[in-house]
């Protein structure tokens, strides 16, 4: 029997090894944290509520076509939706609205309605043919070529080009707002890539979270690899390749820094220096709080809504975006904003509610970014600041600490520049191989990139898999 080692118990690390273990391969994760989970842990950041650390909505991980092999329901994970999956709200009181239904949402978007449909309606119903091929390495034989090429034609603009299809300050602020997800300006080539994907995957799956929090998630996933007979050790942080019990295949859920600093010089010297050449992107400022009543936003939908996205029009989000990626820590940043506990009140204490929010700034920002939050939300919801009963703030270093993935607080492992959105971590043909015989990178620094579907990780497994069958 061959066996493995997976270094890094996140989504990605898990995902890997579940894809081996379902081939009967011996697996053992070791964690560096005492929890597993990397960026979908949970906990009671502030007393008796739930809060997710990292990451809180999952399109993607209703969407993953790994996570859709897997069974993860029956071990404890229940997907819940809010009324509303998104809101954007805009000075004035009004706030562009996307729900599961993409008929509901045009209604809701007026004149731009139709627009709305023309874009969204052939990528949303074809949303599980093209993931089968966006969520593998570039290159490959596509499944569906001529669909693919529709959404690249797309996919490659600029998120403002994109956006120029709508009307109304509601449409072009929603559509800038999941754009931004990308810590990408708005206006730079392929930045509309993100944006196309995740309202899609939106009309198509909805924006749910995890009932008791994302940890729900990575959870299910260890529980399931248990029962298939692998083995977790957490508190373990691999310092070199060489501590390592001997195995047939390693896989490393590290970014690209990480795997230099556990692998040295046994990696080839132009995997190295590729390597050292990736680029990161700006950073994350995270501040949960325990509101009581929730954020007494103006918007009525916005009260309703599993995320709410705050920076106001395109034009200020784009500008926020420009800023952070310049370096520039912007007056008025983007914020997202969680109210994961209106799908899943089991986070919530009576009337106190957990609310999850990050702000982009640049990267490494060395600053404090909580007043800014709450002055871009209280713009929306005045009076946000006397329901405040508790916080808990991450810096960008101290993500950077939580978890040495998240370099300079660039928590999606890697800037989704025009080359990287596509390829990353380096050029090579196999794009999870680090070079080293049997050893793999899976992290999200390698395609299809950051969010928690496991496909980085199921990529890579099956990479290996070809390996030891070879
Ligand atoms: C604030 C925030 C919000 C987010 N929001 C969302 C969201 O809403 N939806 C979504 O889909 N995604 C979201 N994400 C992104 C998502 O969490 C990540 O893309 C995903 O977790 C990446 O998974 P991974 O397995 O590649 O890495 P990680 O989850 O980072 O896991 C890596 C693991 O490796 C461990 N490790 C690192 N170094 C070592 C070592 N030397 N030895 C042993 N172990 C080590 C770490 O402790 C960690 O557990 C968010 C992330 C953050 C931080």
């Amino acid at each position: 029997m061959s066996n493995a080692v997976v270094v890094g118990a996140g989504p990605n690390g898990l995902a890997a090894a579940l894809t081996l273990a379902r081939q009967g391969v011996e697996v053992t994760v070791l964690e560096a944290a005492d929890e597993i989970g990397g960026g979908t842990r949970t906990s009671e950041l502030t007393p008796g509520l739930l809060h997710d650390h990292c990451s809180a909505v999952h399109p993607m991980g209703l969407g993953s076509p790994f996570l859709q092999t897997v069974d993860l329901e029956r071990y404890g994970l229940r997907w819940r939706w809010p009324e509303v999956d998104l809101a954007h709200p805009l000075d004035g009181g009004t706030a562009g609205v996307m729900v599961r239904s993409l008929a509901r949402t045009a209604a809701g978007l007026g004149a731009d309605g139709r627009a709305w449909t023309r874009l969204f309606g052939p990528l949303t119903a074809g949303f599980d043919a093209l993931t089968q091929d966006l969520m593998r390495p570039v290159v490959h034989v596509p499944k569906h070529p001529f669909r693919l090429a529709r959404f690249g034609l797309q996919a490659l603009l600029p998120a403002g080009v994109v956006a120029r299809r709508f009307g109304s300050d509601e449409a072009r602020a929603l559509f800038a707002g999941v754009a931004a997800h990308a810590f990408h300006p708005l206006e730079r080539p392929t930045s509309a890539a993100v944006g196309l994907m995740l309202i899609a995957a939106g009309h198509r799956f909805g924006w749910p979270v995890a009932e008791g929090g994302s940890r729900a998630i990575t959870d299910a996933m260890a529980k399931m690899l248990t029962d298939w007979g692998g083995t977790i050790e957490t508190g373990v942080r691999v310092r070199s390749l060489d501590e390592l019990p001997p195995a047939d295949v390693v896989m490393l859920d590290l970014a690209p820094s990480g795997v230099v600093a556990v692998a040295g010089d046994r990696l080839p010297r132009r995997v190295r220096a590729a390597y050292g050449r990736f680029q990161h992107g700006p950073g994350a400022f995270k501040v949960d709080l325990a509101v009581e009543g929730g954020i007494p936003w103006t918007n009525d939908a916005c009260r309703q809504a599993g995320t709410v996205h705050v920076g106001g029009t395109f034009e200020e989000v784009a500008l926020a975006e420009r800023d952070i990626f310049r370096g520039r820590m912007p007056e008025r940043p983007f914020v997202l904003v969680g109210q994961q506990y209106l799908a899943d009140p089991t986070r919530s204490s009576g009337n106190v509610h957990p609310v999850w929010t990050y702000a982009h700034v640049p990267h490494g920002y060395p600053g404090d970014a909580t007043e800014a939050i709450l002055a871009q939300i209280e713009r929306f919801a005045p009076g946000v600041r006397e329901r405040i009963v508790d916080m808990s703030v991450r810096s960008t270093t101290a993500m950077a600490a939580y978890n040495p993935n998240y370099v300079g607080g660039d928590i999606i492992t890697g800037a989704n520049t025009a080359l990287q959105v596509a390829i990353r971590p380096r050029v090579a043909l196999d794009p999870y191989s680090t070079g080293i015989p049997g050893v793999f990178i899976c992290s999200a620094a390698t395609p299809p990139g950051a969010g928690v579907h496991g496909m980085c990780g199921f990529n890579a497994a099956s990479s290996a898999l070809k390996s030891l069958a070879s």
